[in-house]
């Protein structure tokens, strides 16, 4: 066993129908301190894996594991991996009306907190923990008070993803097309606190379309995926490639 990992996934399989295979035989290797990035075109199962990952319900495991730091996660429910520190940000995060941010934050992070022994914070220290993390991913403090991302632009839902991320200390994070919608100036703001996220003992798995992103954080390794399998790992390198010469890079790389 290698301690220095987070996130072991052996040959993965997936179903929403218990007929089709979304996801054919996933194999992934994340050790503490990597960020990995998949890639791969529209419908490829990006999206499903990150669910697959968190213990979404639709997303049937027929074969296969998935670890969290020698764990086996693979029956698990999402809430027992969210509090074992596996974080996944919505590529759609949801509204929801009539549930002020603060307070949702809040109990998500008691609910962590207490699953994991610790005390719980007051209204009024957590308050001022929030705030001060608002403050680095620039977001203002009446968002804090508005319901749960009711109104907010496609930027500030992404920001309250990476807030919310940063709040739990999660050991993987998983961040679904977090670029997506994104002037420049908010891509770069989520950037460098993803890379200030970052250290020896947790690890992030980046979903993105573009290298734009992966010019900000640079990913340790780049997978892509195709028609629910991993195709091709390759180091940072690939991005440039791939936004050079679209996937068919891949498939000849493949042919070779
Ligand atoms: P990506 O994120 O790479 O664009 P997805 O993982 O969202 O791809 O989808 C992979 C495939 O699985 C697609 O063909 C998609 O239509 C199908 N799929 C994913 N989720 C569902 C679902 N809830 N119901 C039906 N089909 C789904
Ligand atoms: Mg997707």
């Amino acid at each position: 066993m290698n301690d220095q990992n987070i996130l072991k996934i052996e040959n993965l399989q997936v179903t929403i129908n218990s007929k089709d295979k979304l996801l054919k035989g996933i194999n992934l290797c994340i050790n503490k301190g990597e960020v990995h990035a998949i890639m791969g075109k529209n419908g490829s199962g990006k999206s499903t894996l990150a669910k697959a990952i968190a213990g979404h319900p639709k997303y049937q495991i027929i074969e296969g594991r998935i670890l969290l730091d020698q764990q086996d996660m693979t029956h698990e429910e999402a809430s027992t991996r969210s509090h074992k520190g596996i974080f996944l940000a919505f590529q759609y995060p949801v509204e929801i009306p009539g549930v002020n941010n603060i307070d949702f934050l809040r109990l998500a992070y008691n609910s962590n907190r207490k699953a994991n022994q610790n005390t719980e914070l007051d209204p009024l220290s957590f308050f001022e923990l929030v705030s001060t993390k608002s403050k680095s991913v620039d977001i203002q403090s009446n968002f804090l008070t508005r319901n749960v991302n009711e109104g907010f632009s496609g930027g500030e839902k992404k920001k309250n993803e990476i807030l919310q991320m940063d709040l739990l200390n999660s050991k993987l994070a998983i961040l679904d097309e977090i670029d997506s919608g994104l002037d420049i100036d908010a891509l770069k703001t989520i950037a460098k606190q993803i890379n200030q996220f970052k250290n020896n003992s947790n690890a992030i798995l980046i979903i993105t379309h573009y290298q734009r992103l992966l010019n900000y954080i640079v990913p340790d390794y780049i997978h892509i995926m195709d028609k629910g399998n991993i195709v091709y790992t390759g180091n940072s390198d690939i991005g440039h490639k791939l936004e050079e010469y679209g996937y068919k890079y891949i498939h000849n790389v493949n042919q070779l």
